[in-house]
């Protein structure tokens, strides 16, 4: 296979319909489609293909047979491919943009660029990380080595609300490692999966990246296939579980990022004025339908009252609109099923008489799927609103006094995802983070992500991790390997 001479950034892509699906190399249709909207518009923007069983099996025969020749070459030769991928991905990073606003509905000139920019920066950065061999023992007589072995195929399943970034977060650990991949994105947002497979087809070599596209039933063809030997999942608790049991059919690695109900906790007398920007934005941003977004605000009763007239004034200022608006600060929510939940959660939160500080009425009249910034002020601990994650722009705030209770409550939860601590005494704050079960927590500061950070869910958060060295290992089979000098 001479697939050095594939590498070129010079790539173009129609962003136009027909959307197809890539397996081993080739771009194909379907004889189904379905609708793929534009959340904030109700309009039918394109239809995607709906994979038959056999174009799924057909994608992981090409992705199996691809695999042995992939793995094949250099560590180095491989990062050149996936820097040749960043690169055309980048040459085409507007269109990807406009596409991700259109089908997601999030902010074209705020979430989708920051989105995509990120999204092909990481590809660039990965390509650079490598999984040394580690020698763990070395004596005049025996050495003893560890290596990590590709896994075969893996197979990506991915969500709606980040479709770009969590997309090619698999993508390219994935493949650096020595795998190869079938990926099916959600059926909400599969428009500009299917493109970046569209662009990867003429960068990589064929097989090496499958997309396929369709519903529920098409990932579960994937995680039940006994030629998949690892499922990587970003998406709902409840869908984590069926995948985890599908998947034993084979032993599949299995990694799991899943829901989260993140905590935040404001310490006494913390100097919230300046805080107030970054944690409206961890709580709204995207719309609230952020796996990671603080969905239960612990603010301490010496700064409660302050804080809530300032956090509503400054909420009451933001903009809820299309995503193609430069003037809009939140979009839509992404589809009719999530809104549906929100609808059922905001009548909760009326039918119990919870008072709310800003929002609280959805405007079913829209054409969009619009939900208004809402701010729910001190419901009761047990509510749906403080125990469920609504995965949308409404956002209960807590009052507490008792700093073990509001950990012990803050922890009472299925979820551990992460969390943040807020307050002026570091120390003190930094126990807070210790005694939160949460994958990630910050400390007076929030969503720092990083390449090398390993980031997973704690509980039923989900299982194992993606970034950073962990992450990488997670594509990978570790092997010791030992002989007499
Ligand atoms: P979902 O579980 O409904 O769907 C996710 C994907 O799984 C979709 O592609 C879907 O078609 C597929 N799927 C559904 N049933 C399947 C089955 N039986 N077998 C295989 N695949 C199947 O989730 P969603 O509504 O798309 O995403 C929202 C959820 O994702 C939220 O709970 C959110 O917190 C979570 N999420 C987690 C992270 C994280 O990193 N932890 C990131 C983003 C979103």
């Amino acid at each position: 296979m001479n697939v050095k001479a594939n590498i070129s950034a010079d790539v173009k892509v129609d962003y136009t319909a027909p959307y197809v699906m890539s397996i081993g190399g080739r771009l194909v249709g379907a004889n189904q489609t379905f609708d793929v909207f534009n959340p904030a518009t109700g309009e039918v923007i394109a239809n995607a293909p709906e994979a038959t069983r056999e174009q799924v099996d057909e994608a992981i025969a090409a992705a199996k047979e691809a695999q042995p020749g992939w793995a094949a070459l250099s560590w180095e030769e491989r990062s050149a491919y996936l820097t040749a991928y960043a690169d055309a991905l980048d040459a085409h990073k507007e269109e990807i943009i406009t596409l991700l606003t259109t089908e997601q509905g999030k902010p074209r000139h705020s979430m989708a660029t920051v989105e995509v920019e990120y999204a092909i920066y990481w590809v660039r950065e990965v390509a650079k990380r490598k999984l040394e061999e580690e020698v763990i023992e070395d004596t005049p007589e025996h050495i003893v080595k560890v290596a990590h072995t590709p896994l075969g195929v893996v197979g990506a399943i991915t969500p709606w609300n980040f479709p770009i970034l969590l997309g090619l977060w698999k993508v390219a650990p994935c493949l650096i490692t020595g795998n190869t991949m079938v990926m099916k994105p959600s059926p909400y947002t599969p428009l500009g999966t299917l493109k970046f497979g569209e662009i990867a087809q003429k960068v990589l070599p064929a097989g090496v990246l499958n997309i396929v596209s369709g519903g529920n039933a098409q990932g579960a063809w994937i995680t039940e296939h006994n030629d998949v030997n690892k499922i990587s999942f970003t998406g709902s608790t409840a869908t984590g579980k069926k995948v985890m049991a599908a998947s034993s059919c084979n032993l599949k690695r299995v990694t799991l990022e899943l829901g989260g109900n993140d905590p935040a906790i404001l310490l006494p007398d913390t100097d919230y004025k300046p805080l107030i920007p970054a944690l409206f934005d961890a709580a709204f941003g995207n719309s609230g339908q952020w796996c990671i977004a603080i969905k239960r605000l612990y603010v301490h009763d010496s700064i409660y009252e302050n804080f809530m007239k300032d956090f509503v004034a400054y909420a009451s200022e933001k903009t809820v609109g299309n995503g193609m608006d430069p003037n809009t600060d939140l979009g839509p929510i992404q589809n009719k099923m999530q809104y549906g939940k929100l609808l059922d959660m905001f009548a909760d939160v009326k039918a119990n008489g919870y008072k709310v500080a800003l929002g609280g009425e959805i405007d079913e009249e829209l054409a969009g799927n619009f939900v208004p910034i809402t701010i729910v002020d001190n419901p009761p601990r047990d509510s749906r609103i403080v125990r469920e994650e609504p995965f949308g722009p409404i956002l209960p705030v807590v009052r507490w006094s008792d700093l073990d209770d509001v950990i012990a409550d803050a922890n009472n939860t299925d979820f551990g995802l992460a969390a943040s601590v807020w307050g002026p005494d570091r120390s003190e704050a930094i126990d807070v983070a210790y005694r939160l079960e949460a994958g990630t927590v910050w400390v007076n500061e929030i969503h720092i992500h990083g390449i090398d950070i390993p980031f997973g869910g704690h509980k039923q958060s989900g299982m194992g991790v993606e970034n950073g060295k962990e992450g990488l290992e997670e594509f990978t089979n570790t092997k010791a390997y030992m002989f007499r000098k």
